[in-house]
């Protein structure tokens, strides 16, 4: 599957080729449409890397099934 990804300060968004997710025991997995960008992943942008405790950091939290 395709999702836009934060690599670091600076570099622009990448669209990557990410594993589909598999669910763990007690999760499930939903058939995501679409996810949009809000303030809070323009914040991880900006304040960049010191703040992610990983990267790439796929982004869009806004979600419509
Ligand atoms: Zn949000």
């Amino acid at each position: 599957m395709k999702a836009w990804q934060f690599e670091g300060t600076g570099k622009p968004i990448s669209l990557n080729e990410v594993p589909e997710p598999v669910p763990g025991p007690g999760e499930v997995v939903i058939d995501v449409k679409a996810a949009g960008l809000c303030h809070s992943d323009i914040m991880y942008m900006e304040v960049g890397e010191v703040s992610m405790p990983f990267l790439p950091m796929t982004q869009g939290h806004e979600n419509a099934a």
